[in-house]
């Protein structure tokens, strides 16, 4: 009996004990699940407000940008027509109100602060077109530098303001010759004209490979010589002069003369051809040694022989005419084993006649150098920033826009204007 009692008690304390036991984990329990749960709970909480912080924070970020942007597009397009020169045709310049271009994806929008004139742009004047530059009606000019006003989206490296020029055209940078570091025979070279015009449109292509920062101590008129003087360099360069070469340079237009300029920069001795009086000063001043004045080939070929020890004949001579009877001339004018650019192009069709026995026997070299490449278009500016290179002598004149006819009219009768500055 007293066993019975005895395994009562204690099982009755062992329950007592089971239960206390018991309710305490639960209890336990209790504040610990309660604990993460107040954990989880402020945890949760707390990522949410993160969220809601940056999300709202990035459309705050969002409406600012595209506010800006709309109010920068609608400050630029309020005006929704813009001035520009639209060729027609033969002689057939008109200036129009066209409407403002806008950037699209990688574009620029520039304000152009000067255009240049330029022998093509004369060429295609008196012709009416250009093969591959330019088919009318359209736009153009193209040598000009100015300020950025509009950075379409996916630009890098420009912005609103800042001063740029942007060349003409621009390689493709796949093709068979832009892969060899001939960019300037590129099967896709792109184009761009409108240079005379409040705005031009840069294309996505020539903003990534062929606009460049204009440094501010560089009048955008001068930048703007960036084009043509990357040519001049490129044929210069192509010929492979040595310092103190005797090089002629045959003509005297905007290109001829900055040939000869880059080619006394470089320490050549220059024999300038000339026909025009207006040349003939200006050559001097760019640093020709000698200038020979005069409108026939056979004096040009003899007097510039002249200049020579024993008459031997030149080291190099340029050809910046694009005549065939020039391009002749050029070949007279070397010595034995020298080099002859005939940088000068020619009209569709034409052929000249050559001395085979004197190119062979003679060992001469005969190059033709077309164009620009990006290397040369980057040269070309940190010459003109240089100050070495008198780009204002190139300036010299400047009209409005609306007197781009008269102005092309009086370069027509070759006076003594190099290239004139149009401002808008
Ligand atoms: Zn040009
Ligand atoms: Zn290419």
């Amino acid at each position: 009996m007293a066993g019975t009692v005895k395994a009562a008690i204690l099982r009755g304390r062992k329950t007592v004990e089971t239960v206390v036991e018991e309710g305490r984990k639960k209890a336990e329990k209790v504040v610990e699940e309660g604990l993460n749960t107040v954990d989880t709970v402020v945890e949760v909480g707390f990522n949410t407000v993160e969220t809601v912080v940056v999300e709202g924070r990035k459309k705050v970020e969002s409406a600012v940008s595209l506010g800006r942007k709309t109010v920068e597009h609608a400050l630029l397009h309020g005006r929704s027509t813009m001035q520009a020169a639209v060729l027609h045709g033969r002689e057939d310049i008109r200036i129009e109100s066209v409407p403002v271009p806008e950037a699209n994806f990688g574009e620029l929008i520039v304000s152009v602060g000067a255009a240049l004139t330029c022998g093509t742009d004369l060429k295609v004047y008196r012709r009416g077109y250009h093969a591959r530059m330019i088919v009318p009606p359209a736009l153009f000019g193209h040598e000009q530098a100015g300020t950025v006003v509009e950075a379409g989206e996916g630009v890098e490296g420009f912005a609103a303001g800042d001063r740029v020029v942007a060349l003409n055209s621009a390689p493709c940078g796949q093709c068979y010759f832009c892969t060899r570091g001939q960019e300037n025979l590129c099967d896709d070279l792109l184009f761009n004209n409108g240079a005379y015009a409040e705005f031009i449109r840069i294309p996505a292509r020539i903003v990534a490979k062929n606009t460049l920062h204009v440094p501010d101590h560089v009048p955008l008129e001068h930048a703007a010589l960036t084009e043509p003087l990357a040519c001049a360099v490129h044929g210069f360069e192509d010929s492979h002069p040595h310092p103190g070469d005797t090089v002629a340079v045959i003509g005297g237009g905007p290109l001829g003369l900055m040939i000869l300029h880059v080619a006394a920069l470089a320490g050549c001795k220059v024999i300038a051809i000339v026909k025009h009086d207006g040349q003939v000063e200006a050559a001097r001043q760019l640093g020709a040694a000698h200038v020979v004045q005069t409108a026939s080939i056979r004096n040009a070929i003899r007097e510039t022989r002249a200049l020579t020890e024993k008459n031997r004949g030149v080291d190099i001579a340029i050809e910046a005419v694009g005549v065939p009877e020039s391009w002749e001339e050029a070949v007279e004018m070397v010595r034995k084993g020298g080099t002859v650019n005939f940088f000068g192009g020619c009209a569709l069709g034409t052929h000249v006649s050559l001395d085979t026995n004197r190119i062979h026997y003679s060992d001469i070299t005969l190059r033709a150098t077309f164009h620009h490449t990006p290397a040369f278009c980057r040269k070309a500016l940190d010459l003109i920033a240089s100050g070495r290179f008198q780009a204002g002598a190139f300036i010299t004149g400047h009209a409005h826009l609306y007197e781009l006819n008269r102005v092309f009219e009086k370069l027509m009768k070759r006076g003594t204007e190099i290239k004139t500055a149009i401002v808008p």
